[in-house]
């Protein structure tokens, strides 16, 4: 979530009154940027990684794992420790940020000021992290911990799963029948989200999981949980009257979703034209990584047959009304728009001539007066459709305080909209009056239990998007073939079992980088690079023309061991391609080895099953453990035991040879310190 202004926010009604302003002054305020910032050029690279927590409270004489509802108070404590630490320190990049979000039980962590393209600030990331951790920790009660889960197993379920203890009846912003109002963070944006997005839907939200079906699952499943004939509010029945599916787990409200923690990372590009070439690099990416980190097996206190977050957050927030959702016809509303405001992204945006017409092959809504004048001031067909794009959603929460503003020097309005378009990637312009450029987030990936994971999936993304830019990687498929691939990332084993279409030839002119081989497009006499460079020659200009091949033919079905560790002579895989990117940076021995490190989690997550994702080792804890009854229920027993065995993961203090190397400690991958 960005940042936090305060004020009095509008009702739906008068939100919605005020809708085309936000929207008209969101566009203005872009053009203002565009105008100013459309040309910089020659912006480092900056990176840096957001990682999301749950703080769970362990109550060991009642064998209960529950959320901390202390955000508030958590973070007062935590801002004023690292207040404390900047009073101390010079060094920036240690002194870290927390953030609130949406779950009264979250936080988030970023590094105080953003890492530079230095090997040695890529290797440093590890260590960042674990040192926000460890301040985390060292300021929570003793029995609370910062847990990296992706989604809390019982949020949700019968009885107590948060500290305090809330009942679901006060829920006046979701009316859910089972997450209570103080699961959400007080600030007035977050429950006036999720009251607007209930109002403009014109019901509750509705999220339906297919249940994992185990031996002693009945059949049908109809969940014996759900308070079926509660009548507190309106929207009370929508579950019996069809909202709630038989064999499925039914979730009602935004914080199921929004409640969830990921791992994301923003990359500022060199200028405009690299970014957009970079954000539609790492689009085929995002499911890939979605299946490899999968994290997320369990759903209000079930097995699901699902390992991923996705699905759930896209439903929690999908505001779209029924004439919207294409269920009747368009009378009252402007478009018929096949997606929730969180999901894919629908189109690839960079203008060099490898992207072709044919992969944009998504019928993508526009709004074509915001189009019309974007394509009227000049800009170009494809960043007009991606903002047109953006910009048919209305504005979800506005605070009356800031409906007029200086379009020259503020973005909220721009950012109104944008922010709440969260999709697999996020093309961010520059902010106005800031040095910042533009920027790519990368936000698909599920967060790993421990810092080890989440810095090699930070150092494998930031090495791939160098590769993707220095070496001018084409991995161009069809965006429907992207979507497809969405949906297949999810499912149970998604990463083991599935394929996913996949670009074969994804090197220039054929030509595959090989890792100390001959055939690398990098100039050889050219010095090493001590740092990961950010600026790139313009790409190439093809010989022969642009390729007419048919697209069916430049992309096959892959399993993930292919896309990441090769397949055959022609395709290296990404790890290949970021092997050969790393032979044109001057490491030295030490840092290979912890490059190294790093990556063999990746290589070995993907081949098969050598490692396995955390969803797969979280679903093989619930079925092994005593207590399990092999009826998909995960009581409050078996909950308390997987989240100690989570703590105990993260310490280093319980031995997983199936999840993590043999040799993960608890420490530093090359053994270092945990402070900064
Ligand atoms: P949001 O929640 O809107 O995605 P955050 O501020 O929480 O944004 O996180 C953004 C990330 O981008 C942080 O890791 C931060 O260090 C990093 N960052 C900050 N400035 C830059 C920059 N100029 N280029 C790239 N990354 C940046
Ligand atoms: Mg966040
Ligand atoms: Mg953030
Ligand atoms: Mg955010
Ligand atoms: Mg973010
Ligand atoms: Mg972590």
């Amino acid at each position: 979530m960005g940042l936090l202004s305060a004020g009095t926010p509008l009702s739906w009604d008068d939100t919605k009154k005020v809708a085309d302003h936000i929207r008209s002054h969101g566009i203005t305020q872009f053009l203002h940027i565009w105008d100013r910032l459309k040309d910089k050029n020659g912006d480092e690279l900056l990176w840096g990684d957001e990682i999301e927590y749950m703080v769970v409270v362990l109550d060991n004489k009642t064998k209960n794992a529950k959320l901390s509802l202390r955000q508030t108070e958590i973070l007062t404590k935590l801002n004023s420790i690292v207040n404390n630490l900047s009073l101390e320190t010079e060094d920036s990049i240690a002194i870290p940020t927390f953030h609130p979000e949406y779950g009264r039980y979250m936080l988030e962590s970023t590094p105080g000021s953003p890492f530079t393209g230095s090997i040695t600030d890529l290797l440093s990331v590890e260590k960042n992290m674990r040192y926000r951790r460890t301040l985390a920790r060292k300021y929570l009660k003793p029995n609370e911990i910062p847990l990296t889960l992706t989604s809390f197993p019982r949020l949700g379920s019968p009885g107590q799963f948060t500290e305090p203890y809330h009942d679901p009846h006060g829920a006046v912003s979701s009316h859910s029948l089972f997450l209570p109002e103080q699961i959400t963070n007080p600030h007035a944006r977050f429950p006036t989200l999720t009251a607007n997005i209930r109002r403009r839907r014109g019901s509750k939200v509705a999220i339906n999981l297919p249940i994992f079906i185990d031996e002693k699952t009945p059949r049908p499943f109809i969940d014996p949980t759900i308070p079926w004939d509660r009548s507190i509010y309106a929207e009370d029945p929508e579950a019996k009257n069809g909202a709630a599916l038989p064999d499925h787990i039914y979730m009602d409200a935004m914080g199921f979703g929004m409640g969830c923690c990921c791992l994301q990372l923003t990359y500022q590009a060199c200028n405009v034209s690299d970014a957009r070439r970079l954000y539609d690099g790492l689009i085929p990416i995002g499911p890939i990584m979605l299946a490899l980190t999968a994290g997320s097996p369990i759903w209000r206190g079930f097995l699901s047959d699902v390992d991923c977050r996705w699905n759930v957050v896209a439903g929690s927030v999908d505001d779209r009304t029924v004439e919207e959702r294409g269920l009747k016809p368009l009378e009252h509303d402007r478009f018929k728009i096949p997606k929730s405001r969180y999901d894919s992204v629908d189109l690839y945006i960079s203008e060099h001539w490898r992207n072709r017409p044919e992969y944009n092959d998504q019928p993508v809504v526009i709004d074509p007066c915001i189009y019309n004048r974007l394509r009227q001031h000049g800009l170009d067909d494809l960043l007009s459709k991606h903002i047109a794009h953006l910009f048919i959603r209305d504005p979800l929460v506005v605070f009356s305080e800031t409906i007029d503003q200086d379009d020259k020097e503020s973005s909220d309005h721009f950012e109104n909209i944008q922010s709440t378009n969260w999709q697999t990637l996020r093309f961010k312009p520059p902010p106005p009056k800031s040095p910042i450029g533009w920027r790519v987030e990368f936000r698909s990936m599920e967060v790993q239990m421990t810092d080890y994971e989440n810095a090699a999936y930070a150092v494998f993304i930031t090495l791939l998007s160098r590769a993707i830019l220095s070496f001018n990687l084409n991995f161009y498929i069809p965006i429907s073939k992207v979507d497809e691939n969405m949906s297949r990332a999810q499912g149970r084993g998604a990463s083991q079992s599935e394929k996913f279409y996949f670009r074969k030839d994804v090197c220039p002119g054929g030509r595959s980088p090989k890792s100390s081989g001959s055939s690398s497009p990098v100039d050889e006499s050219r010095p090493k690079d001590r740092k990961m460079r950010n600026c790139f020659p313009p790409p190439e200009i093809p010989e022969n023309g642009v390729p007419q091949g048919p697209v069916e033919e430049e992309y096959s079905e892959m399993t993930i061991h292919e896309i990441i560790n090769g397949k055959g002579d022609s395709y290296p895989g990404l790890l290949g391609l970021i092997w050969a990117y790393i032979d044109t940076l001057d490491v030295s021995q030490q840092e290979l080895s912890k490059i190294h490190s790093y990556l063999d989690l990746i290589r070995r997550r993907a081949n098969a099953g050598s490692l396995l994702t955390p969803a797969t080792w979280v679903r093989n804890f619930v079925r092994t453990h005593p207590a399990y009854a092999h009826d998909s229920v995960v009581t409050q027993e078996i909950n308390y035991d997987l989240i100690v065995a989570v703590d105990e993961i993260e310490r280093g203090v319980r031995n997983v040879s199936d999840l993590l190397p043999e040799d993960y400690t608890g420490g530093e991958a090359d053994g270092g310190s945990t402070s900064p």
